[in-house]
């Protein structure tokens, strides 16, 4: 019995669509390269319902002919390459005619497209990979292709689909990987009827400033190279603008976008000790390599590349960082080198502890006002704590009056007294955690407190950023902000919590908005738990900030009054103890 049948082309794209389009964002790279690769001077996206019910990308480029709009659609129908040879020399996007024979298999799509130097255009409907209709039409010269209810024939991928706030924020994600260095194509992103991003053909600076806010232009050193293996050119951030993500690094090669490991560990390495701890440089490079010296022949979906010249690029790339870095800055001066944690060597097994001979006012008592025992908290959690015979719990702290009660270590830890031993308490962790469960309380109370500026500040935010903050203001009003827009990007604030202290506020709401984002991209649901978070974050006062004692035990009653006194919002160690057999060492 023969077994064997081939499969349809219907049921054969419908399976390839997989591996091209797994979800709204991959159907919106491969339409705007497609654009790109047509010699488009400007594009606009357009998207509805975070693209599942419409993804429309309209060109200005070449078009098609009548038959070619039909053929489009056809699987391995390109018009990029010939022969196997143009593999190696490949200058456009796309080259593997899969793309629009797979959309078509996965949605209804309605492709208008016309030439420059034809009268009338063609427009082509089609759905699951069936023509359903092709006629002559009155249309402008390019191309404009819909694609709509994707999905709508694989219920199993449109049930895998996350909630429209992640889907839209892949597809932005594909749009900077495409704008930021397509910068001398015109873009536009429209999303529910609202124009998120208006690009206009201009610099890379521009379109970084367009992408993220002018603020941008002044954080960002250029560097520049030219050898015989490469061009590159791009802008690295200042180190005092490093972020706590890697969200921001961009590398690109021959006008598309890579992720390529060593290069990036090339770009941190020229930064060298000039980023605190946990901290990345932004960073958007693009390198021009003869096309025959890279491997293209890559899964479309893949942003792997391999190079022939690897280690001469790395070498180049971490040394044109440098430059750009020493050239411009005096970074040299600046020191962050601060140890992260301390490291504390266990005591012997049959060591006697004994209490530690420090003398304090036993009358004294900080908390009398705050009372209650029942914030004490058992710490079994912490990795680097040795191992204790019985649980330690966090008591209150006795001050030590004799030596001045609390001490600051580093202007970053602060130490403090315990019966158990000494707290070492990490300053701006412990801040964030006193913030962020007072911002949590105070929007269901109202009761944080507000302070009117002398002078009003105006901030100006990308247009998604804008809009981001626009839906955030309700809710920064219950925590003490007064921000009102003046225009699309542009928002006046004339309040702030009393707990804020920072002056600058353009960086802190950036910063604030890239926490809150990326705090939502990794799916965290809970809205005021991710804006409470940032807030928190970006309000705590700094490592290295000096501490006036009074600040100090304040703090430090307000930390052990919180719940969660051990570890700050976002996970991490507050309090390291340090025990009384160990100081006697
Ligand atoms: P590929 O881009 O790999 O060639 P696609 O399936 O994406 O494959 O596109 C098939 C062909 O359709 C392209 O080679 C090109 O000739 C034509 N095409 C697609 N989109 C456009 C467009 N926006 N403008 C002009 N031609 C287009
Ligand atoms: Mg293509």
């Amino acid at each position: 019995m023969d077994l064997i049948n081939i499969l349809p082309d219907n049921v054969a794209n419908q399976i390839a669509a997989g591996e091209v389009v797994d979800r709204p964002a991959g159907a919106v790279k491969e339409l705007l390269e497609n654009a790109m690769d047509a010699g488009a001077t400007q594009i606009d996206l357009v998207v509805k319902d975070a693209g599942r019910t419409l993804i429309q990308v309209i060109d200005n480029g070449s078009g098609m002919s009548d038959s070619d709009a039909r053929l489009c659609f056809e699987r391995h129908a390109t018009s990029k390459i010939h022969q196997a040879d143009d593999l190696f020399a490949i200058h456009t996007m796309g080259f593997r005619g899969e793309a629009l024979a797979s959309i078509a298999a996965i949605a209804q799509v309605e492709l208008r497209t016309r030439q420059h130097d034809s009268e009338l255009g063609s427009q082509v409907i089609i759905e699951g990979s069936h023509i359903v209709s092709q006629q002559p039409t009155a249309c402008p010269a390019g191309t404009s292709l819909a694609v709509k209810n994707l999905f709508f024939n694989v219920p199993a991928r449109r049930n895998f689909l996350k909630k429209d706030s992640v889907e839209l924020g892949h597809i932005e994600e594909v749009f900077r990987r495409i704008t930021l260095i397509h910068y001398d194509i015109g873009f536009t992103f429209t999303s529910n009827g609202k124009v998120l991003y208006d690009l206009k053909a201009g610099t890379l600076l521009q379109r970084i400033a367009g992408l993220y806010g002018n603020a941008y232009k002044e954080r960002m050193y250029s560097v520049e190279e030219q050898t015989d293996i490469v061009k590159l050119r791009g802008f690295v951030s200042r180190p005092e603008y490093s972020r706590r993500t890697r969200g921001e690094q961009y590398l690109f090669v021959n006008g598309r976008f890579i992720k390529h490991p060593a290069f990036s560990t090339a770009v941190e390495k020229a930064y060298a000790d000039l980023l605190p701890d946990h901290s990345y440089p932004s960073y958007f490079i693009g390198l021009q390599v003869d096309p025959s010296r890279i491997d293209v022949n890559i899964h479309p979906t893949k942003t792997e590349v391999k190079f022939v010249d690897e280690h001469a690029l790395f070498a180049i790339l971490r040394s044109a960082v440098k430059r750009a870095l020493g050239q411009f800055s005096l970074a040299t001066e600046l020191s962050f080198d601060t140890p992260e944690e301390f490291n504390i060597a266990p005591a012997p097994k049959d060591y006697v502890p004994q209490q530690p001979r420090i003398s304090y006012n036993p009358n004294y008592n900080p908390f009398r006002a705050s009372g209650s025992q029942s914030h004490q908290r058992k710490i079994e959690s912490f990795e680097d704590l040795e191992p204790l015979d019985k649980p330690a719990q966090i008591e209150k702290p006795q001050p030590v009056t004799a030596a001045g009660a609390c001490l600051q270590v580093q202007n970053r830890y602060i130490v403090t007294t315990l019966s158990s031993g000494l707290a070492l308490i990490d300053q701006q962790r412990a801040h964030e955690r006193v913030l962020y469960d007072k911002l949590t309380q105070s929007s269901n109370q109202a009761i944080t407190q507000s302070q009117t500026l002398l002078f009003p500040i105006n901030c100006t935010f990308s247009a998604a950023d804008a809009e981001m903050l626009g839906e955030l203001l309700p809710d920064l009003k219950d925590y003490g902000f007064e921000i009102a827009p003046l225009n699309q990007t542009t928002f006046v604030v004339t309040a702030t919590p009393t707990d804020l202290k920072e002056a600058d506020l353009q960086p802190f709401f950036d910063q604030m908005l890239s926490d809150y984002k990326s705090a939502t991209l990794q799916k965290f649901s809970n809205r005021t738990r991710n804006l409470c978070a940032s807030l928190a974050r970006q309000m705590a006062v700094k490592s290295g900030t000096v501490l006036s004692q009074e600040q100090m035990q304040q703090l430090v009653a307000d930390l052990f009054a919180c719940p969660m006194a051990d570890t700050s919002p976002s996970g991490k160690k507050i309090i390291t103890i340090v025990k009384p057999e160990e100081l006697l060492k």
